[in-house]
């Protein structure tokens, strides 16, 4: 296959490595280069609900995932301050059948293997590593990307451009000049903690959500339940002085913002000896994402708060429906990068304010928070049963049930 078949992706996370799957199989050459030595191996989780697991097993990595992962039965919302329980979604076997494809969370290592596994068994996808992006010259039929490595620049040509060099996107700035990421003022703490240094009761069954003022905090298992992946959100002043992704961090001041929560998330806190700080930045999916033959996907597109646990799912999204627009449009990039950009907007801007919106529900304070505590008590009555989780299910429909 020529160079007008090659297409470049910048980054080899989960957008880039998920789109060269996509590209490959649409019949591109794919051309990944990545500035890590080596895949990221942050030792967290990540949950991927049916929206993402059905375009993974598209690719034919339905079994590998559902090998590495785990599948939570309910995502259990509690208050956080009081330790009640507000509300049970259930997630298990009802969203397996519901949308025919798992809702599965696994440690993030793990997928980036499957998904480099698979691209380095495909022919048609190379990957380098150590090789960083820096600049990129268009032409109405192509690019020529210059990139560093070990010290050298090295130019790589073909017929479009992918920028999935995530959040801090340097083709997003150098070749769309798209406007930078902004910080969202929270700051998101990760760590992950090995069974034996848990209580004995903590729960490895579900996904847990403890919602209270201006923060919350998320747990589910990894790596066959023998680990607790725990992701704790504050406020900016929690993780002052972070301005990026910090590992290793002592958790006292983290510590002292959950102080006077209960005692369950206390205690599951001071559990977990390797935190890191990730201070959240966001990208506005309205702005431009595509320039000629120049595309973005990902994070580097349209960053979100975690707070919907859909930012890689998003990006697997964007993978594929851009594979298909270049597929139906192979000899006109631009439209085909335009009609991909077009689609994804709409649907990325609906993902990104839903984020925005529950992370406000999450962090309510004062009769704000007790109304929201009634609400979701009611809505999981116990007496309206099958009913409710039937309408509590149905609301994530438009997200979990997209086909693309
Ligand atoms: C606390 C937290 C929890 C989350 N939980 C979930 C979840 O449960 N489910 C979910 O779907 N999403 C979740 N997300 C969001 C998800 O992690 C991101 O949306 C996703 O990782 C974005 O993937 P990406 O490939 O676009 O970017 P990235 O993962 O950032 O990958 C970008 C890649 O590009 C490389 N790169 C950067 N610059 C260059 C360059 N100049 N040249 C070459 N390569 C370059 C980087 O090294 C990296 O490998 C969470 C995010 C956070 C912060």
């Amino acid at each position: 296959m020529g160079k007008s078949r090659t297409i470049i992706i910048a980054g080899a996370g989960i957008a880039g490595l998920t789109a060269a799957l996509s590209l490959a199989n649409a019949g591109f050459r794919v051309q990944v280069i990545e500035k890590a030595k080596t895949i990221d191996t942050a030792g967290v989780g990540i949950q991927l609900s049916p929206n993402a697991t059905r375009i993974l097993a598209g690719l034919g990595l339905s079994r590998a995932i559902s090998a590495a992962g785990f599948t939570p039965e309910n995502v259990i919302i509690t208050n956080g301050a009081t330790g009640t329980i507000l509300s049970r979604l259930p997630l298990g076997e009802s969203i397996r059948t519901r949308h025919e494809f798992p809702y599965l969370v696994l440690h993030r290592a793990d997928l980036a293997a499957i998904l480099l596994a698979a691209a380095r068994e495909n022919p048609e996808i190379s990957v380098d590593f150590a090789t960083s992006f820096e600049d990129a010259a268009m032409y109405s039929n192509g690019v020529t990307v210059m990139a560093l490595r070990a010290g050298e620049m090295v130019e790589y040509s073909g017929c479009a451009l992918i920028g999935a060099d995530g959040v801090g996107s340097l083709v997003r700035e150098r070749i769309v000049k798209g406007a930078p990421a902004k910080p969202a003022g929270e700051v998101a703490w990760r760590a992950l903690v090995p069974v034996e240094k848990l209580h004995p009761y903590t729960d490895l069954t579900n996904t847990r959500l403890w919602i209270a003022k201006n923060g919350h905090v998320v747990t589910y298992p990894v790596r066959a339940s023998r680990m607790l992946n725990i992701v704790a959100i504050t406020p900016k002043e929690t993780g002052r002085k972070l301005s990026r992704r910090v590992e290793d961090i002592a958790p006292d001041r983290l510590l002292a913002f959950f102080n006077e929560w209960s005692d369950d998330v206390c205690q599951l806190l001071a559990s977990a000896d390797n935190w890191s700080g990730w201070p959240l930045r966001e990208i506005n999916p309205a702005g431009h994402w595509t320039k000629k033959t120049t595309a973005l996907i990902g994070d580097a597109a349209h960053a979100m708060l975690p707070y919907l646990a859909q930012g890689g799912a998003a990006a697997i999204e964007d993978a594929m429906v851009l594979a298909k627009c270049l597929a139906q449009q192979p000899e006109d990039i631009p439209l085909a990068l335009g009609k991909y950009s077009n689609q994804r907007k709409l649907r990325t801007r609906k993902i990104w304010h839903t984020a925005r919106k529950y992370g406000r529900i999450y962090h309510m304070r004062g009769l704000s928070a007790v109304g929201r505590d009634i609400f979701l008590r009611t809505a999981n009555s116990r007496l309206l049963g099958n009913f409710s989780a039937n309408r509590l299910q149905s609301q994530m429909d438009w997200l979990y049930g997209w086909k693309g």
